[in-house]
């Protein structure tokens, strides 16, 4: 576990985007609509939640705008998710802007997360905008499960977008899958089994507070290490060295190559390596997913700022960053916006 950093001093006005506590921001996280094809349980209620007004979301021009203050403040990847990204028409297109901007570390790597319901018909053009590989949610191999769970009859259609993403070529295909007791925990090994057999990577979550219903509890919560135990069962896992800022530990099954990940931010947080940052579809700042401070972009955007000003405002929202996220802090508050309306 990265320990938690502990020697704040002033943010640099010059240079990448450092805070307080010596991190390097370099990974952008770009929610392009809230909305969603979906319902899973632990994320939105079955009638969804008060969607965005349209006219608020940012636009493809401004999206694009701070994504390129971010590249030049030293921003070398970029992941576009949501709600569903895959929802919004003009993906294509703000992929292939993304994708030839160009900052102190280069090109950005445009990446994707989905639940990969559109991928069949969108995955090729995807590739050839230059995105360059996609995250797809999901938690079961079971079609009663999966409806049972997004509240929709659609495993199949995400199976389909998970191949039609791998023949376009948009490797390495990371699923993930948010474990839940009684729920998908004993499907751990199969799912893992199903990537490993594609030459997928598999990779665990652990349930976050971030459920619009704010239901979410702690000890209900399936553990990394409880993950770990359910997989020692069936492979051989052996810890892959190297993790640097990735929020997934990852471990060798049964040797390698294959990998699986454990993303456990609860309870082994790894907010003393953390790089990201995250912009909302309404054109929010924020340098955490669990903060209650967001940094206007949007009306920067819309009062005719220059990209100085929103470079310095980037800085200010990095510079405000807290040390971690605090989720097991007796006065630790869940965020008001839910996961969909922040960008998984
Ligand atoms: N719609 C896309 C998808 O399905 O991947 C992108 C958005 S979704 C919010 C991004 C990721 O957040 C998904 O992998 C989802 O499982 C995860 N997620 C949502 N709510 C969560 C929670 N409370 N705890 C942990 N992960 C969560």
């Amino acid at each position: 576990m990265t320990p938690p950093p502990t020697a704040p001093a002033a943010e640099p006005a010059v240079g990448p985007l450092v805070d307080r506590f010596g991190r390097v921001h370099r990974d952008l996280r770009v929610s392009l609509t809230d909305r969603c094809s979906l319902r899973c349980t632990y994320c939105m209620p079955a009638e969804g939640v008060p969607w965005l007004p349209g006219a608020g979301t940012l636009t493809t021009d401004e999206l694009v705008r701070v994504a390129e203050v971010a590249v030049a403040l030293g921003v070398a990847e970029i992941r576009l998710t949501g709600g569903e990204p895959l929802l919004r028409r003009d993906v294509v297109e703000v992929v292939r802007r993304m994708a030839t901007l160009e900052g102190p570390a280069g090109r950005p790597e445009i990446s994707l997360t989905t639940n990969a319901l559109r991928l069949p018909a969108l995955a090729e053009p995807l590739r050839e905008a230059g995105l360059a590989r996609v995250n797809v949610s999901l938690d079961t191999l079971d079609r009663e499960r999966f409806r049972a769970l997004t509240r929709r009859d659609r495993l199949d259609d995400t199976l389909a977008g998970i191949a039609a993403a791998d023949a376009a070529g948009l490797r390495p295909i990371k699923l993930n899958a948010v474990a839940m007791r009684g729920v998908n925990d004993d499907e751990v090994t199969d799912l893992v089994a199903f990537a490993v057999e594609r030459g997928y990577e598999m990779r665990f979550i652990e349930q976050m507070p971030l459920d619009a219903g704010h239901t979410w509890v702690r000890a209900r919560m399936v553990t990394g290490a409880e993950i770990l135990e359910r997989l020692r069962g069936r492979y051989t896992l052996t810890e892959v060295p190297g993790r640097g800022s990735a929020p997934a530990q990852l471990w060798h099954v049964d040797g390698g190559p294959a990998t699986v990940g454990v993303i456990a931010s609860v309870t082994a947080p790894f907010c003393g390596a953390c790089d990201r940052v995250r912009l909302t579809a309404d054109g929010q700042l924020r340098s955490c997913l669990f903060a209650h401070a967001e940094t206007d972009l949007r009306v920067l955007l819309r009062s005719g700022a220059d990209d100085a000003a929103l470079a310095t405002a980037f800085r200010r929202c990095i510079g405000g960053k807290r040390p971690g996220h605090d989720i097991d802090d007796p006065t630790f508050l869940q965020p008001d916006r839910p996961m969909s309306a922040i960008g998984g």
